[in-house]
C-alpha cells in the first residue's frame, strides 16, 4: 500500500504533483509519502497491540532525520549500527530509551557515546565486544544494559548479500554457544542482561524461517531461566519483506499472528526491528530522461539516477518497478535498459523492461526506493548526492538539500608540500 498514483495521466503522491517537485527541486530526487510512512507503521504496531512491544526502526533502511522524526512522533524507536546513526535518531527527537544498537564492530567511541546517551541495550555480537562493553561501562561508572544476539542458523531464503541468521554469516553468537556466553555475562560487574536478539536477513517473504528462529530462541530463553536468567526483552530483529515486483510477503498481522502464537503468556516485552517494510514503499526515486541512444542490440534511456542513487539494481539484481510520470496510452510500449551515467557497466536501474515509449526530458519514478535508496548512496564519480524531499497532503519539503559541487570537495585539502 502507498500513496503513489495517477490523477488524470500525472503520477502523484499524495497531493503533489511530481513533475511540479521535479520543476522545483530538481532531479534526481528521492521523494517520501508522510501518509505512507505513518500508515505502515501504524500497521505493524497496531499488529502486535496484544502484548508489551516496542517498534525500533532500523535507522539504516531510512535514516533521513525528516522521516525518523515523523516515525519518532509516531512512537518508534531506533534500531542503530554505528554511532552516526545514534547521532542522527537523537537528534530527530527518538529517546534514547527507546534505541538499540546493533552490529558487529562497535568502536569504543560509539560505545561510549551510546552508554553515555542511555540507550535501552546493545545487541553484543562477539564475546571480545562484551568484554569490552563492560571495560568501558566500568570506566564511565555505569552499567551496560545487553542483549546477546544469537545466530540461530536458519536460511532467510532471500538474496545471500542481506542473509545474515546462518552458521557462515557474521553476525550474532552461534545458538549453540549463547548459553555459555550469557554466563560470561553473568560474571561481568558493568554489564546488566536484559534481553535476547536475533535478526536473520532482509526480505523475507515467507513465515516459517522467523517462526524457526524464534522456537530456537525459545529454547535458549528456557534454559537461561534455568541458570537464573529472566530477560526483558526479546528482540526479533527486523526482515519482513515487501512486494518490489509479484513477491508476495506475508503481511504484518500475519507476521505478528504467527509469531504471537509461540509467544502465549511470556513475561517479556517484544522488540522489533522492521527497515523496509516501514520505508520501502514509502518512497520513490524520481529521474528525467537525459538521452535516448539506439545501439544494434539494444535501446539504452540514459537518465540522470545512476548506481550511485540507488544501487540496489547493480548490488543485488535488485528489481524496482519504474513507471512513466505521465502515461500516454497512444504511444505504445517498448523494451528498454534505463540506465545512469556512471563509467560502470553495472550502471543500470533496469535491464530489458518493457515501458511505454518515452521521449528525453521526461520524467521516470523508480518505485520502491524508500528503504536502502538514499542510505545506500555514494558520490562515485563525484556526483553530488540526490536531494530528499517529504510529502504530506497538498505540502512537500525538502528535508535534504542537493549537494553541491562545492560540497563533494568540502573536508578536501591540497597538500603544502
Ligand atoms: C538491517 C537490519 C534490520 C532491518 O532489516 P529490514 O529488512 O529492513 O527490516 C534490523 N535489524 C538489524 C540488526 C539489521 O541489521
Amino acid at each position: 500500500m502507498h500513496h503513489f498514483f495517477y490523477k488524470d495521466g500525472e503520477l502523484f503522491c499524495e497531493d503533489v504533483s511530481l513533475k511540479k517537485i521535479a520543476s522545483e527541486v530538481g532531479t534526481p530526487c528521492y521523494i517520501y509519502s508522510h501518509a505512507t510512512l505513518t500508515h505502515h507503521f501504524r500497521v505493524f504496531d497496531g499488529s502486535f497491540d496484544a502484548v508489551p512491544h516496542i517498534i525500533c526502526f532500523a535507522v539504516k533502511a531510512n535514516s533521513n532525520i525528516g522521516v525518523l522524526h515523523v516515525l519518532g512522533k509516531l512512537g518508534a524507536g531506533a534500531d542503530i549500527v554505528s554511532g552516526g546513526e545514534l547521532y542522527r535518531a537523537r537528534k530527530a527527537g527518538i529517546p534514547a530509551d527507546r534505541i538499540v544498537y546493533s552490529g558487529v564492530g562497535k568502536t569504543i567511541e560509539e560505545i561510549d557515546y551510546a552508554l553515555g546517551e542511555g540507550i535501552l541495550m546493545f545487541n553484543i555480537e562477539s564475546s571480545q565486544e562484551l568484554k569490552v562493553i563492560n571495560e568501558r561501562a566500568g570506566a564511565l561508572g555505569t552499567k551496560a544494559p545487553i542483549a546477546i544476539r544469537v545466530n540461530p542458523d536458519v536460511d532467510p531464503r532471500t538474496h545471500p548479500y542481506i542473509s545474515t541468521g546462518m552458521k557462515k554469516n557474521k553476525f550474532g553468537i552461534d545458538v549453540d554457544l549463547a548459553l555459555e556466553e550469557y554466563r560470561r555475562a553473568m560474571e561481568l560487574e558493568h554489564v546488566e542482561i536484559v534481553g535476547v536478539d536475533c535478526h536473520i536477513g532482509s526480505q523475507l517473504t515467507e513465515l516459517p524461517p522467523f517462526v524457526d528462529a524464534l522456537r530456537r530462541l525459545k529454547v535458549l530463553i528456557e534454559r537461561l531461566h534455568d541458570i537464573g536468567i529472566s530477560i526483558r526483552y526479546l528482540d526479533l530483529g527486523g526482515g519482513l519483506g515487501i512486494p518490489y515486483s509479484d513477491e508476495k510477503p506475508p503481511h504484518p498481522s500475519e507476521y505478528a499472528e504467527a509469531l504471537l502464537h509461540e509467544l502465549k503468556g511470556v513475561p517479556y516485552t517484544l522488540i522489533f526491528e522492521p527497515g523496509r517494510v516501514i520505508a520501502g514503499n514509502a518512497g520513490i526515486l524520481l529521474t528525467r530522461i537525459l538521452y535516448i541512444k539506439e545501439t544494434p542490440l539494444k535501446k539504452f534511456l540514459i537518465v540522470d539516477a545512476a548506481m550511485n542513487d540507488l544501487i540496489r539494481p547493480s548490488l543485488y539484481g535488485a528489481y524496482h518497478h519504474i513507471q512513466p510520470v505521465e502515461i500516454d496510452g497512444s504511444r505504445g510500449e517498448e523494451i528498454v535498459d534505463i540506465v545512469g551515467p556512471i563509467c560502470e557497466t553495472s550502471d543500470f536501474l533496469a535491464r530489458d523492461r518493457k515501458l511505454q515509449k518515452c521521449n528525453s526530458g521526461e520524467y521516470l519514478a523508480v518505485m520502491s526506493a524508500g528503504a536502502y535508496g538514499f542510505t545506500m548512496s555514494s558520490n562515485y564519480n563525484s556526483r553530488p548526492r540526490a536531494a530528499e524531499v517529504l510529502v504530506k497532503g497538498d505540502k512537500y519539503e525538502v528535508v535534504r538539500q542537493r549537494e553541491s559541487w562545492e560540497d563533494l570537495v568540502r573536508l578536501e585539502r591540497i597538500p603544502t608540500f
